[in-house]
């Protein structure tokens, strides 16, 4: 998933990701509930309309984001008062509040709000916020229930909308049912992770599941190993979505592992830092190397920028400041991504996925020092 936090692949337009490939986008609600209010997206139709996207959409529940409020929140059973990082401003997120959020924002399928804590947690802490990410989600799904007896949110009539020009607006998209996900927490304890996985599943069957407190600290041997925990837990023929992973080494372990969705802002943020993905590793356009080349980023690339400008070109316009060279950088990060899980895609569906992923990967760090050796 391309990730629109605010509801903006940042310097990518709908069009750019249609033609990328790009299938699902993911939003905020954190972010979307400050600013500009989901109240207001709501009122012009949910997220879909207001970002004139009309495929899939993805919001996680903020809890990710409230957590990150060091010294700025406090958690009890109900739920986590914080102060807004804009404007400080008093706030309370609670399974009930979170879920009414992410129906007013109608996206397709809305996460549930987690308590989320640091990677290295010990077991104690990890132990409570998992259990408590459990009960939470036993809140949200009797919330989302009553909201769907309520009909669907009071949104703007969509039939009084004009439609948008080159889409299939305008879309059913706020009465849709919404997939509810929950997410397996536990830290980097197997047997929490394991005890989250069964609670969750004791509680409802669901179109999907979260796999959420990795990369967040904890060293990779322990991620790759909680997702092989999650994968023997998990039904087979549900999606497994890695929450806020996305680097490509990562999204090829994690194929191997079972995850299905990712998401991650290395892509665009990457991108604004002038780092290209390439097969052979990170380039850094940035590099004087780079001045008189005069090949694409990544020569093995169909994206809109290796098809039209030079490494030389765009190195240019990264030392003079100008827009389009990080825009020509995200888009062909993203659509670097975007391809990389359709080969994978390709290679399960050949049977050769353990072949390919050790191809790939390979090739990818013969090139590449690891970013943290933790
Ligand atoms: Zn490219």
């Amino acid at each position: 998933m391309a990730v629109g936090t605010l509801a903006t692949v940042k310097s990518l337009d709908p069009v750019d990701l249609r033609e990328i490939g790009a299938q699902m986008i993911l939003g905020n609600a954190y972010h979307l509930h400050l600013r500009p209010g989901d109240e207001l997206i709501r009122d012009f139709g949910g997220l879909h309309r207001f970002m004139g996207w009309d495929g899939p959409i993805l919001t996680d529940s903020g809890g990710f984001q409230v957590f990150s409020l060091e010294g700025l929140r406090t958690v009890s059973e109900n739920g986590v008062e914080f102060r807004s990082h804009i404007d400080g401003s008093k706030h309370v997120f609670t399974p009930e509040s979170v879920m009414q959020i992410e129906r007013n924002l109608g996206a397709d399928v809305i996460m549930q709000f987690d308590h989320v804590i640091p990677g290295q947690s010990e077991e104690a802490k990890a132990r409570d916020a998992s259990e408590r990410s459990v009960r939470w989600l036993a809140r949200c799904v009797a919330a989302l229930d009553a909201l769907r007896r309520g009909g669907p949110p009071p949104t703007t009539n969509l039939r009084d909308l004009p439609p948008l020009p080159g889409t299939t607006f305008p879309l059913p998209a706020p009465s849709h049912p919404q997939a509810l996900f929950p997410i397996v927490q536990g830290g980097i304890h197997p047997q929490l992770r394991r005890e989250a996985a069964r609670a969750i599943r004791s509680i409802g069957d669901f179109h999907g599941f979260g796999i959420g407190g990795l990369s967040v600290g904890e060293a990779k041997p322990d991620m790759y190993r909680m997702l092989e925990v999650a994968d023997a837990e998990l039904p087979r023929d549900r999606p497994r979505y890695l929450m806020g992973v996305g680097f490509p080494e990562d999204l090829v372990e994690g194929v191997l592992r079972g995850v299905d969705l990712f998401d991650c802002v290395a892509p665009t943020r990457m991108g604004r830092n002038g780092a290209a993905f390439t097969n052979d590793g990170r380039l850094n356009i940035k590099r004087a190397e780079f001045r008189t080349d005069p090949r694409p980023l990544d020569e093995g690339c169909d994206c809109a920028a290796c098809r039209r400008f030079s490494r030389g070109y765009i190195r240019h316009l990264f030392t003079s400041d100008e827009i389009l060279g990080l825009r020509l950088l995200s888009l062909h990060n993203v659509h670097f991504l975007v391809r990389l899980m359709r080969d994978a895609r390709a290679a399960i569906r050949a049977g050769t996925i353990d072949a390919w992923a050790r191809d790939w990967l390979a090739r990818y760090h013969a090139n590449t020092r690891p970013v943290s050796t933790a």
